[in-house]
Parts: C-alpha cells; structure tokens; sequence
C-alpha cells in the first residue's frame, strides 16, 4: 500500500462508501478506513431504504442489491394499553417503482456498496480505526490509524453520528442532549410463510410500520416495524433527555414493545437473534453543521447531521449516499484545480443547499419542536383509542363519534382550543 492518498476516508458506512465510489469513479484514488471487521458491521438503523438514490447513480442495482422485500404496506399504529388503531396504506405498486422503498439488513447492503466500491478500483479496510487527524500547517493532511500513518490531500470524515474525532479536533460541537435519540432494534426470526400470512403480504412484499402510543410509556418517539425474508425487526427511537427523565432503559421499552398485544401477536413464536443499539439525532436542521468542510477536509453522512425525520419516517441512508456523491464532486473540483483549501471546497457547502437534502431538511424544519409536544404520545393516542372504542363497542345504546371524542377530549384535559392549536402547529410542520 502506497502511504500517500488522494483521499483518505473515515468511516465505511453509506456516507463514506458513497463518497469512495463517485471519487473512484472520478478517476480519484480513495482508501476507505473502517473500524468494524467487516463493513456493515458497526452500522444500525431500522430497516428501509428509499431507493431512488440508487436508481439515480448504481446501474442493474436491482438484481444484484441485498433487497429484503419492497415496502408495499406503509402502517401507523397508535396503540393504547387495551387497543390499538392502525391506519394502513397499500399503494397497488408492481416491482419496479421509481417511488419505491424496501427493507434491508443495514450490514448487508453496506457490504454490497463496499463490493461496488472496490470493483470501481477504491480500496475498503476493515478494523482501521482512526485515531487522530494529521493537520500540517492547518491542512488535514492524514490520519493515525492503529500506530501507522497514512497521509492524503483530502480527508472525507465519515465517521457517522457519534462525532468523537470531530468534536477531538474541534471540526464539531457535542450534540445537544435535546436533539439526540437512542436507537434501539430487536431482530426476530419467524418463518418467511408465517409473515407473509401474518401481514397479508407476497414473498417480495414488506410491511414498514410506525408506532406510536403506549407500548413507549407515552415517553417522546417512536417505535418502528418492518418485515424482512424470513425476519421482524422491531425497535423504538426515543429522545436520551426523555430516558433519563421517565428513569426506564431502553431494553424496558423494547421489552414493552415486544409484548404489546398488537404486536406479540405479529412475532409470536418468532426467536429473538440480535439486540443493538445506537446514538441518532432529531434535531433536523437544527443537527446540520454551519461548515461541513475546512481546509484539506469535509464531512458527510450523519457525522454533518444530514439525517431526515418527516414524522412518519427516517431517512438517513439515502441522505449519506447523496452527501457521499456531492462531496465527492466537490473535491473532484478542487483537485484538478490542484487545490485543498477551505474556499476551494466550500464549493461542497454550495452544491449542499443546492441539493435534495438541504431542501428536505428545510422543509420540515419545524418538525423537532412540534414533536416536543408530549400531546402527540400520550394523551392523542388515548383520545383516539377511546373515541374509536366508545364507537365499535357493541352497546344497547349506539354511541355517536363528536360526544365520544368530546368527553374523551375532556377526560384528558383537552380543549378545542388546545386542539386546534396543535393542529395548526401540525399544519407548518408535517
Ligand atoms: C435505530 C435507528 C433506526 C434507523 N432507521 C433508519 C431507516 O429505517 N432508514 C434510514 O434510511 N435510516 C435509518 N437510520 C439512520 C441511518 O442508519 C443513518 O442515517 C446512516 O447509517 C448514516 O450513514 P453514515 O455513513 O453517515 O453513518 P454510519 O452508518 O453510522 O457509518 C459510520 C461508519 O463509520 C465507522 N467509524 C466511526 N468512527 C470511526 C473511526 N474513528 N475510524 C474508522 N471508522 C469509524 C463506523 O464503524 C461506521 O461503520 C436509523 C438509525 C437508527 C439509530
């Protein structure tokens, strides 16, 4: 191995393989440094991908990808402790959908973008962790990885959300308290037959699920489902403020999760194979670095805060693979113009609120103060399930909709003017 570089990335997950590959394709020589043993290996999230950043730049990605099944069952569950309402949308799409999305194991896929990587002619190492930057002259210049150094005239921090290298070298501030989350997922086998029954669901269909509500003690966030083959992952993203403040872990949570009626009955039998957590942010816009590049260096993925929450959805993937190909643009740029430093790749910060990602996050920018409100968990959820309770409970007196609500409103302390203030706080937020 030559121990000089074109570019030195930190970092093998979608962000950093992203960026590896566009430079490679670029001609540009990359060497990727992963401390996992295997890609993928470090890597956690839920289970869907968007696809059509794939579509867009990984030709015949379709057939070779490790797809799980397409997402063809989008399901919002708000679950209360004795019911549960579920709002289900099932768009009549065949294979093939530019709109589409599907479930996937996270390791694998990221696997899969490491062998497109290397067969592009960029090189991936595993179990290199990064320990340091070189700055020489206040250029990054390199990185300490394992006692060995290694030097190249761009560095790409891909390091994901957990920003210890950035924040050792100042690139970054700690993450507030308030804006991260704790991720946690539960992978459960149960047989490919007995899903697809269970969900009503073909051998290529997925089912992806939000929940919401009590299994999550009404605490702020989400719980999430998907169907994999032969798999249910299963798993909840609460804020870290909100653990410690209701003082329960997240295993408690899962736990709860797992064992509510609406969903034990969709993993009864299931085995449970694997337990993960990791750190994730919620603070949208508010998590994006002001300056996500300085001299000799720029930062993707999640490690710049490019993570999309919409309310119903997360999209974090699809976010580093377009951070990975716009930084890989902009240092492209800057080496032929046989330059490193800051002004030269601010061109990077450019292409950026040009982009996709600047947009969405822009656009639901308003989205992590809404989903402050301890409304949206706790007394919504119940207001729903009691009016829609009062409403299919087989009486001698029939039940009309308005009172039910109205007095369940009531019940919880909600007035209309309460309610038609979150709803218009809803109306420029999701
Ligand atoms: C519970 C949970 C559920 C999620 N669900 C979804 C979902 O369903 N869909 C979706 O699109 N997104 C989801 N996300 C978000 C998604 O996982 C991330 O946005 C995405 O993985 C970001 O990619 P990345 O490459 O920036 O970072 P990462 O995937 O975190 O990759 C960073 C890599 O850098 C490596 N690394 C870190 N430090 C060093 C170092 N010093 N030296 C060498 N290597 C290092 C790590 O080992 C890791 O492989 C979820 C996240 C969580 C936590």
């Amino acid at each position: 191995m030559s121990e000089k570089f074109d570019v030195i990335i930190i970092g093998g997950g979608p962000a950093g393989l992203s960026a590896a590959y566009f430079l490679a394709k670029k001609g540009i020589e990359a060497l990727v440094l992963e401390r996992g043993p295997e890609p993928g290996s470090k890597n956690v999230f839920g289970g869907r991908i968007y696809s059509y950043v794939f579509d867009k730049y990984f030709p015949g990605w379709r057939k070779e990808a490790p797809i799980e099944r397409w997402v063809r069952r989008e399901r919002l569950a708000i679950s209360c402790e004795d019911s549960t309402v579920t709002l289900e949308f099932r768009p009549h799409r065949g294979l093939d959908n530019k709109y589409d999305s599907f479930t996937a194991f996270l390791s694998k896929f990221v696997a899969w973008m490491a062998e497109k990587v290397e067969e592009e002619g960029a090189m991936v190492l595993t179990s290199s962790k990064v320990d340091e930057i070189i700055f020489k002259d206040g250029y990054a210049s390199g990185v300490k990885a394992g006692g060995e150094e290694l030097n190249a005239d761009y560095i790409v921090i891909a390091e994901g959300v957990n920003t210890l290298l950035s924040e050792k070298h100042g690139i970054r501030e700690r993450p507030k308290l308030e804006t991260t989350a704790l991720g946690v997922k539960e992978v459960i086998k149960v047989k490919k037959e007995i899903i697809n029954e269970r969900f009503g669901i073909d051998d290529w269909e997925g089912v992806a699920e939000f929940i919401l509500g009590y299994p999550l003690l009404g605490v702020a966030g989400g719980g999430f489902l998907y169907t994999m083959k032969e798999y249910v992952t299963l798993g909840a993203v609460v804020r870290l403020s909100e653990i410690r403040k209701r003082k329960v872990t997240m295993k408690d949570l899962a736990e709860l999760l797992r064992t509510h009626p609406a969903v034990k009955s969709l993993v009864k039998d299931g085995t449970l194979v694997e337990y993960s957590a990791h750190l994730t942010r919620e603070g949208g816009l508010l998590d994006v670095m002001d300056k996500p590049y300085g001299n000799g260096y720029v930062v993707v993925g999640d490690a710049a805060g490019f993570l999309l929450n919409t309310g119903f959805t997360i999209r974090g993937v699809d976010m580093a693979v377009e951070s990975g190909r716009i930084a890989a643009e902009a240092i492209a740029k800057a080496h032929e113009e046989g330059r490193r430093d800051e002004e030269a790749l601010s061109y990077y910060k450019e292409l950026l609120e040009r982009s996709i990602i600047m947009e969405n996050l822009k656009e639901f920018s308003k989205l992590p103060s809404f989903l402050e409100n301890e409304r949206l968990y706790n007394t919504y959820p119940k207001i729903i399930c009691e009016t829609l309770s009062a409403i299919y409970t087989t009486n001698e007196r029939a039940e009309r909709a308005y009172p039910a609500l109205r007095s369940s409103m009531k019940r919880h302390g909600v007035g209309l003017l309460t309610l038609i203030s979150d709803i218009l706080k809803a109306r420029g937020a999701i």
